[in-house]
């Protein structure tokens, strides 16, 4: 048996999404920009279809979301085309490399930006937070909910707090969607990134909310043919588009099976893990955690030689995909304060809505033995 429990990183396609993929590419595939025939109609209601389905996700007018290709260019577009208006950019020690590589950006462009710490479940310090904000030209940018640790953050409060003093708020929404019932409608943000492929959507698909007030006020990353209120240029990726917009609509209306589902297979890896390893510690919080996520420190192993040991077979991670390409230690676990050899012991899991009981139990099983040889060869 072969098991994915790495959702956090990436999630397998809807089969529904797959399907409607399909005709995008050999039925509808017409140019949603074509405005002289039939082809284009059909392929630009089908983008309309998503972009109202992908709006509503966070209770948004769809006239505010334009399609990217995915959260990294939302991030981009977010932090990068409103800098000329902003003097400071205000982030956490938790963000994802999309926010740390656009921050290091905006410092050598001389942007000063001002990095807020966690605590030692991943929760931002909020009275930081207020006294870090100085005027309304500030730009806060906040991870929702960990890709490593899960921590949801207190939204609401900080949508607050950055109303109050007039700074802007972007929220990087990427691990949030679907992984945790939330009524955005009560939320304030100005600017939110999306990504598909975290809730079995395609990859390469993206969107972000700009607040009506912002519009006029981004400059596009990239320039050519006025497409996306002229903010994004370059032929829509239509059947990327039409995907997302699916998976959307699936997520939306099947939130609450998914997350009582995938919350008892999380519950279910999780006694089986903590009966097993003694010494196990789950980071970040037992509450307030996006629904699939675990994070454990495996203290007397390394946790690269338990991921290899498993690779061919069962997939979890040490930390995010991005990190574990440039083989980095994680901003997180530092930023929450493990030392470094707790550091190295850490995997992620992330189940997700196609894994079954069996699975969950075969690769708990795997696991737990892979850990057993490890402490015992070390002994
Ligand atoms: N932000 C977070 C929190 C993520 O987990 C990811 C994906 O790894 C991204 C941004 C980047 O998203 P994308 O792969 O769509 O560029």
């Amino acid at each position: 048996m072969k098991v994915y429990l790495d959702n956090n990183a990436t999630t397998p396609v809807d089969p529904r999404v797959a399907e409607i993929i399909q005709t995008c590419l050999t039925k509808y595939f017409g140019n949603p920009a074509s405005a002289g025939h039939a082809w284009g109609w059909e392929a630009e209601e089908l983008v309309n279809i998503a972009r109202e389905n992908v709006a509503e996700l966070i209770q948004r007018d769809s006239k505010d979301t334009i399609f990217t290709s995915g959260a990294t260019e939302s991030i981009n577009l977010a932090l990068r085309g409103i800098k000329k208006k902003h003097k400071r950019v205000i982030y956490s020690s938790i963000e994802h490399k999309a926010v740390l590589d656009c921050i290091a950006q905006l410092e050598r462009e001389g942007i000063e930006c001002v990095r807020l710490g966690v605590n030692r479940e991943g929760f931002l310090n909020l009275t930081e937070l207020q006294e870090s904000l100085k005027s309304p030209a500030d730009l806060v940018s906040i991870i929702a909910a960990n890709n490593e640790i899960g921590t949801i953050q207190d939204l609401e409060i900080i949508g607050e707090i950055c109303a109050q003093s007039g700074a802007l708020l972007h929220l990087d929404l990427s691990q949030l969607i679907g992984k945790v019932k939330i009524d955005y409608k009560s939320l304030h943000f100005d600017l939110a990134s999306i990504s598909a492929h975290k809730f079995y959507g395609p990859k390469g698909a993206g969107a972000l909310y700009i607040s009506p007030k912002l519009k006029a006020e981004l400059t596009p990353l990239i320039f050519g043919g006025g497409h996306e209120h002229g903010i994004r240029a370059g032929t829509l990726n239509t059947p990327g588009i039409v995907g997302f917009g699916k998976a959307a609509e699936i997520i939306r209306s099947e939130i609450d099976q998914i997350l009582s589902e995938t919350e008892s297979l999380t519950s279910l890896f999780d006694s089986l893990m903590s009966k097993a390893i003694e010494d196990i510690i789950l980071n970040g919080p037992s509450s307030n955690r996006i629904c699939g996520n675990l994070n454990y420190a495996l203290p007397g192993i390394r946790a690269d030689k338990l991921i290899s040991k498993l690779a061919k077979d069962i997939a979890i991670s040490s930390s995010s995909a991005c990190m574990s390409h440039l083989s980095e230690e994680s901003h997180v676990l530092s930023a929450i304060g493990l030392d470094k050899e707790l550091r190295n012991s850490c995997i992620r899991i992330g189940i997700g809505r196609f894994n079954s009981e069996e699975e969950i139990r075969f690769a708990a099983d795997k696991i737990i033995e892979a850990y057993q040889s490890l402490t015992q060869s070390s002994n």
